[in-house]
């Protein structure tokens, strides 16, 4: 059964304004090609019944990489220009030809639902339809030394986007009439008698032409990206023993004891390696860190509180907050809390106005105040893609 709505989606460009070994539509952008993201959104659009991405002749492989495994998607040799790249994406629709064909080019990765549908919505069996946008700067054109020759009116000028969208049979016919010197397809669908409507684009489909273009569409992609806030609590204590000093909080405090454990026994990393890992739902402190190991014998806790970061890096989440609360009778916690803020601040990377260290007495009640442990509360709230 044909689709009613097919995507072509062309990325047989070889050309690269900035300099990369490779065509833009392959470089990365938030962790993906650039192809993918564009794929990935008519992938996702309800509408769309087929896909087909035209890809460099002689690096298909590279195109099949960049999409990571989607079976659902056809990928065919496009030809040495734009226009036969297109004509070789239509000849591999016809053989189940849909009504409406909309041809995207494949190096503009932020294109959304609602510009597809808006497109969708504009083409009949008569009309095309293509994303644009109104002109909003005023135009000059120059003269051959840079000044003004003239300003030009922008009443009525728009800027051609993609996807550009048509009934695919008269596209089809258009195509085969084509000069090859249209530089879209609106322009073929017009020398062929054709109407096409101008609907909403969005400014943040930008085609990715030169470097900073890359930095604008992560940072665009980033904003979009709905991140997921989770909260995680830790709880941790040591017994005290015959010792010169304890590690709180990734800091040293002389002492006439110290604090008895497996590692360096520092209660306060402890409790925060535990917010963290409750917080990403990584279990907790003893299953990565057995004290049966010899390995984490007399180790140094900020160890444990990288390998907590590694697995929040590894989901890509990263640090909202920490804050810590120490219970001990004694040493005095208070003249050390703005090194352990900085000590925190720097293991967790975050400046230290993310970071709190609290301490409280036990008014000399239970354990703590009998001053037998030292123990310690976090609570950690990690921020990951949504
Ligand atoms: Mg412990």
């Amino acid at each position: 059964m044909s689709a009613r709505v097919a995507a072509l989606i062309v990325a047989a460009g070889r050309s690269d304004r900035f300099g990369a070994d490779r065509p833009k539509q392959f470089l990365p952008l938030a962790g993906r090609a650039v192809l993918a993201h564009a794929v990935e959104a008519f992938r996702r659009h309800a509408a769309i019944g087929a896909i087909v991405v035209v890809g460099p002749e002689g690096r298909l492989d590279e195109v099949e990489n960049a999409l990571g495994g989607l079976d659902d998607i056809r990928i065919v040799p496009g030809g040495p220009t734009r226009g036969e790249s297109v004509r070789a994406g239509l000849e591999a629709l016809a053989m189940a030809p849909p009504e409406i064909v909309l041809i995207h080019d494949g190096a503009r990765p932020l294109i959304t639902t609602a510009v597809i549908d808006a497109v969708i919505v504009g083409v009949d069996a008569e009309t095309g339809a293509i994303a644009a946008l109104p002109v909003s700067d005023t135009l000059k054109r120059a003269d051959g030394a840079g000044h003004i020759a003239a300003t030009v009116d922008r009443d009525r000028l728009w800027r051609a986007q993609t996807p550009q969208g048509f009934p695919f049979a008269r596209l089809r016919a258009a195509q085969a009439a084509a000069t090859g010197t249209e530089t879209d397809d609106a322009a073929v669908f017009e020398a062929a008698g054709g109407r096409v409507r101008l609907v909403a684009g969005d400014p943040d489909n930008l085609k990715i032409t030169f470097a900073e273009d890359l930095d604008r569409a992560e940072a665009i992609l980033a904003m979009r990206t709905p991140m997921d806030i989770r909260t995680g609590t830790g709880f941790d204590v040591h017994r005290l023993g015959p010792g010169h000093s304890v590690w709180l909080c990734g800091v040293e405090i002389p002492f006439e004891r110290t604090l008895i454990g497996h590692s360096d026994a520092d209660v306060g990393l402890h409790a925060l390696v535990d917010a963290i890992l409750g917080a990403i739902g990584a279990g907790d402190i003893g299953e990565h860190f057995p004290p049966t190991d010899e390995r984490w014998r007399g180790a140094a806790s900020k160890l444990f509180v990288a390998e907590a970061m590694r697995l929040l890096a590894e989901r890509g989440g990263r640090i909202v907050n920490a804050d810590v609360t120490l219970l001990a009778e004694r040493p005095k916690i208070n003249p050390h809390k703005a090194a352990m803020r900085v000590a925190l601040a720097d293991m967790l990377a975050v400046t230290p106005d993310r970071v709190n260290v609290k301490a409280t007495t036990m008014e000399e009640l239970g354990f703590v105040g009998r001053e037998e442990g030292i123990a310690a509360q976090a609570v950690a709230t990690v921020l990951l893609p949504g």
